[in-house]
């Protein structure tokens, strides 16, 4: 196998690495409760997927209060 002849600088491997970024996730609308969601997923807000309910979720559990 091609062993390489130099190590590479810093700045070689550095200005490689400045493509390396990170990008905002695109964001949808759930046409059910209108809240952003990842398009091609079912909703994790009310569950549907294309204008029909496919998973059901449970209600939100309330805060511990266990403190007096
Ligand atoms: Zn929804």
């Amino acid at each position: 196998m091609a062993l390489p002849k130099r190590q590479h600088s810093r700045q070689r491997s550095r200005k490689r690495r400045t493509h390396w970024k990170l990008r905002v996730a695109n964001f949808s609308h759930c046409p059910q409760c209108k809240k952003p969601i990842i398009s091609h997923r079912v909703c994790p807000f009310c569950g549907h997927y294309k204008g029909k309910p496919i998973i059901e979720l449970k209600a939100k559990k309330e805060k511990k209060k266990k403190k007096p």
